[in-house]
């Protein structure tokens, strides 16, 4: 029995899930925010019930690691550090170095830093939060498991752009995905609920969340995905653009007198998407709610229908045939409306919707009928258990963990 726990360090945040392994039981889990900030806040939860939850200035990551690990101790979660066996890292961009989950050494570290400038604001905060465990915790396996690397597996023809091939040898510009975790979890528990080897199946995965992507999984492998060179493209999300064209940029650059490329990026990722186009929030809840009296808020949920529907057939023919599609995240599943509406305009595959079944919110579910030609399902998707089962599956290979560069 050992700790494990897996981090989400932002640029000002740093969020955490503590887990008992192999149990994968959650006993703690918590949010240091607005780090560096005037008023810092912090919160944990544990044993079910009990929550603390506090304001206090929050210098940086280091300090927050820091606070952290004596609440564990002080709330009594744990009775030393020593009980933390590993510790997990999301992070961002592995571009092309990490095709699987790796232990952290001076290397690894240095390669992170590096690929920043695929990631500008992740992989530094990421940096930040895996130098603040290291110096914490010196005696407990870091290792960092990458958003990118499950679309490793992408074979070229669906990772290239069809841009100057240069563009790629040389600077590396090329489909890298994201969500990689989740696609990988989700796909998993799905395979192990239809009782059918992953390797066997073809799968499309819907990361549906604020950020919003699509995976086509074939023989267990990151076959395509939606998101491309950075999170902007692929379906529409909450307040991303997801694919235009990049020649409305300078058209539009001049009509808004825009200097700078920067400013227009910032609408395409800020007030593009669902906002963008109703013109009333980037929160699925709120267009499901007003799109009765407004027009926009329709066009907005029939546009984001489209795209999920447009991609699933498109993987669908790239793959050559389809056995389940999954929903997960913030709107796979909690919206039973988005699945119903993406499930009936797929009628034409043979996929038949469990009414029942898709009106259940929580736990992982078939929400297509027995005979529906497709299974679909709805899979809570679980990104720190992931990093979690990482980091002891490396700790459990680990003899030598600063000299040798492991993978899952
Ligand atoms: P992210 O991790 O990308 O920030 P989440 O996966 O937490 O996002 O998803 C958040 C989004 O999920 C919200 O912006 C909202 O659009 C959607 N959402 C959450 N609950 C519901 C619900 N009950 N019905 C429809 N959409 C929901």
């Amino acid at each position: 029995m050992q700790k494990i726990i897996a981090i989400n360090a932002g640029s000002s945040s740093l969020k955490f899930k503590l887990f008992e392994m192999p149990e994968e039981k959650v006993i703690a889990k918590g949010l240091f925010d607005r780090i560096g900030l005037d008023e810092g806040k912090i919160k944990i939860s544990y044993d079910n019930k009990e929550s603390f939850e506090k304001k206090e200035h929050i210098e940086n990551h280091s300090i927050a690691v820091k606070r952290l690990l004596d609440l564990l101790l002080n709330l009594d979660i744990i009775k030393s550090y020593a009980e933390i066996a590993g510790v997990g890292h999301r992070v961002v961009a592995g571009g092309a170095f990490f095709k699987k989950s790796v232990v952290v050494n001076t290397k690894v570290m240095r390669q992170i830093n590096e690929l920043a400038e695929y990631a500008p604001i992740h992989n530094p905060a990421n940096l930040m939060g895996i130098k603040a465990f290291r110096k914490a915790l010196p005696d407990a396996i870091s290792v960092a498991v990458f958003d990118t690397s499950f679309h490793q597996t992408i074979p070229k023809t669906n990772f290239l752009f069809s841009v100057p091939y240069e563009w790629y040898h040389n600077y590396g510009v090329r489909r890298y995905g994201a969500h990689g975790t989740s696609h990988r979890y989700v796909a998993k528990v799905a395979a192990q609920m239809m009782k059918k080897p992953l390797a066997e199946l073809k799968i499309i995965t819907c990361h549906l969340g604020a950020g919003a992507s699509i995976c086509a999984i074939k023989n267990s492998k990151s076959f395509d995905t939606s998101m491309g060179f950075t999170p902007l493209t692929g379906i529409t999300m909450g307040t991303r653009s997801g694919d235009t064209d990049v020649a409305m940029i300078s058209f539009m650059m001049q009509k808004l007198k825009m200097h700078s490329m920067p400013e227009i990026i910032y609408d395409l990722n800020k007030k593009s998407g669902l906002l963008g186009i109703s013109g009333i929030s980037s929160d699925m809840r709120d267009i499901e709610e007003k799109k009765k009296t407004s027009e926009r808020a329709q066009l907005a949920e029939d546009i984001f229908v489209k795209d999920v529907v447009k991609y699933i057939g498109a993987y669908t023919a790239e793959m050559g045939g389809l056995d389940a599609i999954v929903f997960t995240a913030g709107i796979g599943e909690n919206s039973a409306q988005i699945r119903k509406l993406v499930m009936k305009r797929l009628s034409y595959m043979g996929i038949m919707i469990d009414e029942e079944r898709n009106n259940q919110r929580g736990k992982a579910e078939f929400v297509s009928t027995p005979n529906s030609k497709v299974d679909v399902l709805m899979i809570p998707t679980d990104e720190e258990l992931m990093i979690a089962r990482d980091v002891q599956v490396l700790a459990s290979q680990n003899e030598d963990i600063h000299s040798k560069n492991y993978v899952v």
